[in-house]
């Protein structure tokens, strides 16, 4: 986890100063509420892993289930 800001309940990325709520902009909607699974780990997988990193898909997709794992607002998804 990176120091600083309050991290996203459900990527764990530093949200941007003077966000409430619990999730960024990446994985919550306009007001807030929290994406389904499938809609953040496929943007987790094409932002982050293939676009930042540079994997190929297979590899971003699992390592993106990986780490959504770990995060609280998907603990205790059954993936
Ligand atoms: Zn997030």
């Amino acid at each position: 986890m990176l120091m600083g800001g309050p991290a996203c309940e459900s990527c764990g990325r530093p949200m941007a100063v003077g966000r409430s709520g619990k999730y960024c902009e990446h994985c919550s909607d306009a007001k807030g509420a929290l994406l389904s699974y499938d809609e953040v780990h496929r943007r987790l997988v094409e932002r982050e892993f293939m676009g930042r990193n540079g994997m190929q898909r297979e590899q971003a997709e699992v390592a993106a289930r990986n780490a959504l794992s770990r995060m609280p607002a998907w603990q205790g998804a059954a993936r």
